[in-house]
Formats: structure tokens, sequence, C-alpha cells
């Protein structure tokens, strides 16, 4: 892939990755001004007890895209940014478009799938 090209997916995946934090930043305002309205509950939450919880409502879908996206970031410091993980053929750039995280092409991710069975993985 050449520099273009590849700085073009670098700038989709940083505003992702801006976009997701920013999420995660306003859950996090929004936990905290919900526990501070006045009426104190039974349960006086510390800021330790509110930061758990957003991680735990977050879940670990959010926090999986997160980390896909700095994955894919650091292959691009690699230089193996657009290569399949499995077979090492290039991935086709309309995939990397609709999915810019994409560790493998569409043939591995297939084969993996299946290998996995019927597991939630989003089908491409
Ligand atoms: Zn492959």
């Amino acid at each position: 892939m050449d520099e273009k090209r590849l700085d073009y997916f670098r700038k989709i995946l940083l505003e992702e990755l801006r976009r997701r934090t920013e999420n995660v930043r306003t859950d996090q305002a929004a936990a905290l001004e919900a526990n501070d309205d006045g009426v104190k509950d039974s349960v006086d939450m510390s800021l330790q007890d509110v930061n758990r919880e957003i991680a735990f409502r977050l879940g670990e879908r959010e926090s999986q895209m997160v980390a896909d996206i700095d994955q894919a970031l650091l292959r691009m410091d690699e230089g193996t940014y657009g290569q399949c993980a499995r077979c090492g053929k290039p991935i086709d750039e309309r995939r990397l478009e609709a999915l810019p995280t994409a560790r493998y092409d569409a043939a591995c991710q297939a084969e993996i799938e299946a290998n996995q069975g019927l597991d939630d993985i989003p089908t491409l």
C-alpha cells in the first residue's frame, strides 16, 4: 500500500479512535453528573465506583473496538497494515474501506469464522 492510501486509512482510524474515546468521556461525565444531582442515594458512590460502573457499561464491545483501532495503528507503524495476518496477502482495499481495522482478508476471515462457529462475530 502506498503512503497516500496509508495516510488515508490512518486518518479514518484516528478519527474513529477520537470518536470512541469521546463517547467514553461523555459517558463518564454523564455518570458523574447523575451521581451529583443533589439526591443522596443510599449508596454513596466514590469516583472509583463510578469508573468501574462505566467500564462495566461500556462493556467488552466498545473497549474491543478501541483495542482494534490501536492495533491497526500499530500495524501501520510496523508496515504490516493492509496485509492479512494469516496468509500475508494484501487485504482488498474495499474491505479496508468498510472495516479499516480488518486484520484478515475476506477468505481468511471466512475460514476463521467458520472455525469459530456461530458466535456473534459481525459478518462482512
Ligand atoms: Zn488471508
